[in-house]
């Protein structure tokens, strides 16, 4: 249930419905919008009667919600929701007019490799700057990261090229130190249906990147934000990365046709990353081009000063001059969708943006 505040409640009144919400067992949401404040309620599935609230001062109106997940849904907020990033003196807004690119290599391999990574991603209009420390792979005996070591090195590269950091955490106790050194917590595929590291990430104060697992519905997807949210973090990013299906000419099949059906069920921005998604390096430009026309608020792109060379993800990852490539042309199409990026002219007129 929502409870909607009268456009001039005042503090007094909104506190006095967590109140009564907090007495019945329940945990109260605030939820600020642009046009009404919203006291959200999550806690027991049993039947509440909107009389309870709409009898308090203050109270527009009570609304039952009819999705399973309660603080993704549009149903809850109907505005987008705008995420805070990056640094104090290079601040990004993600889910805004502006797409917002993240791209890195897949892994840190050595202080070289991510400086030469972050001086040729961010000459070409990212943002944000990605690279796995803890490596979730799928043999034990293949590359699982630096570890520490590699964070060490993600906070050099934060501190030199002044880009926000993205980088997984890959379990519960894991998560502190990450915390440590990262701006976006990235919850993978692998894990996200890990609960208590999605319980984790949920305490956390850094926005969390959700990736979508190999085979999650939509509606399991939205549930695995929810546990975050339901936690009182609700910085949280969805991102696209393909699903497992019986085509082999793709590692993964890129499922574009989520974006626009998330932007109806939810406000959460969501991001494609068509690196994983495809897992070959010649489909990654095509598919990152279709990722915005088809409304995604943005990318993750895997990119490698020497991909040949890369202890993983390789044959996916982009050379530097195909980033560059791949910055042009969404810029080019953001303009058509209504969109910019750092790279755009003056804002474009004859918008189509949903
Ligand atoms: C990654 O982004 O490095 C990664 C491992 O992605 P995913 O969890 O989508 O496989
Ligand atoms: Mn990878």
């Amino acid at each position: 249930m929502i409870v909607a505040m009268k456009p001039q409640a005042t503090e007094e009144q909104i506190r006095a419905v967590c109140k009564k919400s907090e007495a019945m067992g329940l945990r109260a949401h605030l939820i600020y919008g642009v046009e009404r404040t919203v006291v959200a309620l999550t806690g027991i599935p049993g039947q509440l009667d909107p009389e309870d609230f709409e009898s308090l001062p203050g109270v527009a109106e009570a609304i039952p919600i009819t999705k399973p997940y309660k603080l993704a849904s549009r149903e809850t907020k109907t505005e987008d929701s705008l995420i805070q990033v990056g640094l104090p003196d290079n601040p990004v807004t993600i889910g805004g007019p502006e797409l917002v690119v993240i791209a890195g290599p897949c892994a840190i391999e050595s202080r070289e490799q991510a400086f030469a990574a972050a001086a040729s991603v961010r000459k070409s209009g990212a943002r944000l700057f990605r690279g796995g420390a803890f490596k979730p792979r799928t043999s034990p005996y293949t590359f699982q990261g630096l570890g520490k070591e590699a964070l060490e090195i993600l906070a050099q590269v934060r501190q030199e090229f002044g880009m926000a950091i993205v980088t997984e955490t890959i379990d519960p106790e894991n998560c502190a130190l990450v915390e440590e050194y990262t701006d976006i917590l990235q919850v993978g595929a692998r894990n996200m249906q890990n609960f208590s590291l999605l319980k984790r990430v949920g305490r956390s104060s850094r926005p969390v990147l959700l990736k979508r697992g190999i085979s999650a519905t939509l509606e399991e997807f939205l549930m695995a934000a929810e546990y975050i949210m339901a936690e009182g973090n609700y910085n949280v990013i969805l991102c696209e990365r393909g699903v497992r299906t019986f085509a082999d000419h793709t590692r993964n099949t890129l499922d574009l046709s989520l974006i626009p059906a998330v932007k109806r069920r939810s406000h959460l921005p969501i991001l494609v990353d068509p690196s994983h998604g495809t897992g070959k390096r010649e489909k990654v430009i095509p598919l990152a081009r279709a990722a915005i026309a088809v409304g995604a608020d943005g990318l993750i792109i895997e990119v490698h000063p020497q991909p040949e060379l890369a202890l993983s993800d390789g044959f996916q990852s982009l050379h530097p001059d195909e980033f560059e490539s791949l910055m042009e042309q969404i810029t080019a199409i953001a303009g058509v969708v209504g969109r910019t990026t750092v790279r755009s002219a003056p804002s474009p007129s004859g918008t189509i943006r949903e």
